[in-house]
């Protein structure tokens, strides 16, 4: 498959070599903007592979977890500078395969530098506290003890943050890896992994193997020697692997999927509130977990706020993301596409009215559609109800707060929340019956910063935190000392 072509093939990583599937089958990965494009090909691997890569693992864990803190953090140190110095590469690698536009690409991959930097200054902080004994004569502590093997399994929509932010912190606690990226960026993937190998990573302390999911990401799921599995994805899939895991007592982490709503309350700055709804709900193709997808307009200023909406909705170009002048890039792969295109029909025949958008681009090869923009959806409706992952708005009308927030909390996800609101009260009540895991007042609902924890209530989640000092809590077990 693999060798016709001119696109360069990449290897797995295992114990520190580059290596071919033991199944000698690749895959090519394309681009969603011209699906005959080959951005390179990757391992179709086997559980073989797997099994390779979870013993190479296992093999360096006892010794990278006694390696002093910080030098583990320098290592991230490095591995920061390098992945900076390849940032345009890596960007577009990711629009083409993936979709996004490049500065979406480009500032998403300048995230992995800066949680690499992060989390290299966490090998210097403190890891435990002393607590009082009742015990005069007695020194009693805690410290951190790594997982062990951890297994990293990821989406496609965030093809560089969303690994750095799991493997950064698994290593500076001293874990060791065995990654397997979604196929749909698994070229972007490789070129990450690089950047990591390159900076000097001990053997078997950072494994890469791509392929299916049911294959290697059910593997490492299952497999005795794997400590913690730690999964971005859908719900379906995160459900699933959170069985497996628990079936044999393994740890784990589940970031899944959102139906994030905006309040739009009647004393909004409304223009502030359009752009906030445009931004989060369509940029990356309204394919991020922290994605607005519903917008509960208070009555009063219903009207207003959806002509408002609709003139910028329509100034919205799409097309190829390394194009300068597509704000939208294209959906990321055909699947989403066609999810994208059944929701918009059973919108239209549950009694949604469509209003905008929604349309293919006839005479593009690729997987574009126009931003769709739903008025008078109610919260029974399915495109109200079910994470589509993709640029559809569904604007819904309430009368007051209360109802806003009671619409706001009627799905099963609860991943982030914004209102705009210029009275502080309603910003109180919102903060305090929000059920979602990230609560944002006059800003858009797809914003997270690093270094603050990040992660959703509900369904969203299996109830655990990734990034800033909440990252900690998976990728270690406390040890309570006592010693006399
Ligand atoms: P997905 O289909 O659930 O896939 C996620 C990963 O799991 C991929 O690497 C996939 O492999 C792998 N996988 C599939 N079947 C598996 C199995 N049986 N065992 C182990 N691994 C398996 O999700 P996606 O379509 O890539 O991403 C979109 C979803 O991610 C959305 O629901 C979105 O909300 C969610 N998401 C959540 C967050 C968050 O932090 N909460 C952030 C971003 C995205 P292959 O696809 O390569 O086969
Ligand atoms: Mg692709």
């Amino acid at each position: 498959m693999g060798t016709a072509t001119q696109q360069k093939t990449y290897l797995n990583y295992i114990n520190g070599e580059w290596k071919s599937s033991s199944s000698n089958k690749d895959q090519a990965s394309t681009n969603p903007a011209n699906p005959e494009e080959e951005v390179g090909y990757y391992q179709l691997s086997s559980k073989e592979d797997v099994n390779n890569a979870v013993l190479a693992a296992a093999a360096a864990k006892k010794q990278w977890s006694k390696t002093a803190a910080p030098e583990r953090g320098a290592l991230l140190h490095k591995a920061a500078d390098i992945l900076e110095n390849n940032v345009d590469d890596i960007a577009e690698t990711m629009t083409r395969e993936m979709g996004k536009t490049l500065p979406e690409a480009k500032g998403e991959t300048m995230r992995g530098v800066a949680i690499l930097r992060y989390y290299a200054g966490e090998g210097m902080r403190k890891t435990g506290d002393v607590i009082p004994s009742t015990d005069k004569d007695a020194l009693m502590f805690t410290k951190r003890a790594s997982l062990g093997v951890v297994g990293v399994i990821t989406p496609w929509n965030f093809p560089a943050a969303i690994p750095v932010w799991k493997i950064a912190p698994a290593l500076v606690y001293g874990n060791t890896v065995v990654f397997k990226p979604a196929q749909d960026a698994a070229i972007t993937a490789a070129k990450i992994v690089e950047c990591l190998a390159e900076a000097g990573l001990p053997k078997g302390v950072l494994n890469f193997v791509t392929g299916s999911g049911s294959v290697v990401g059910q593997g490492i799921t299952d497999h005795p020697q794997v400590d913690g599995i730690t999964f971005t994805g859908s719900e379906e899939i995160g459900r699933g692997i959170g069985q497996s895991a628990l079936a044999r007592g393994a740890k784990y982490q589940l970031e899944m999927g959102g139906k994030n709503p905006v309040i739009v309350a009647d004393d909004a700055d409304l223009d502030l509130a359009v752009s906030a709804t445009i931004s989060g709900g369509l940029k990356s193709t309204g394919q991020k977990c922290t994605a607005t997808s519903r917008v509960i307009i208070q009555e009063g200023i219903y009207e207003t706020f959806k002509e408002k909406l609709l003139a910028e909705v329509k100034k919205i170009t799409v097309g190829d993301g390394l194009k300068q002048d597509s704000w939208m890039g294209p959906c990321a792969n055909k699947s989403q596409f066609q999810t994208v295109a059944d929701y918009i029909k059973k919108g239209k025949k549950e009694g949604a009215e469509l209003i905008y958008g929604g349309k293919v681009l006839e005479d593009e090869k690729g997987y574009f559609v126009t931003p769709a923009v739903f008025d008078n959806v109610t919260s029974e409706m399915t495109i109200a109800q079910e994470e589509i992952f993709g640029p559809v708005l569904a604007l819904m009308k309430v009368s007051s707060l209360d109802e806003a927030l009671e619409v706001a909390n009627d799905v099963p996800f609860g991943l982030s929340a914004s209102i705009f609101t210029t009275n502080i009260q309603r910003s109180l009540q919102f903060i305090d019956e929000m059920d979602a895991g990230l609560v944002r007042i006059n800003a858009e609902s797809a914003g997270v910063e690093l270094q603050a924890p990040f992660g959703g209530m509900k369904r969203s989640s299996s109830h655990s935190r990734e990034q800033g000092e909440a990252a900690i809590e998976f990728f270690t077990s406390i040890k309570t000392v006592f010693m006399k």
